[in-house]
């Protein structure tokens, strides 16, 4: 049975949870619908990546605005 070999101090223990940090992504401005976005990815909103269409989102697009309807 494995067991720890040393304590575990205060110390050691807030050094470890330092690095717990929630990051959150980056994002850049979709040249497109001006959306953000993220980098190195189709627009999720237009589906253009590099300036071509990539993905179809006509449901996907009719969708967010259905929700987007039932929010409000
Ligand atoms: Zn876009």
């Amino acid at each position: 049975m494995g067991l720890p070999g040393h304590r575990r101090t205060s110390s050691d223990k807030r050094k470890r949870s330092a690095h717990f940090n929630l990051v959150t992504p980056n994002s850049n401005l979709c040249p497109k619908c001006g959306k953000a976005s993220l980098p190195h990815r189709a627009c999720a909103f237009c589906g253009t990546y590099k300036g071509k269409q990539v993905l179809k989102v006509d449901k996907r697009s009719a969708r967010a605005t259905r929700a987007a309807k039932k929010k409000k």
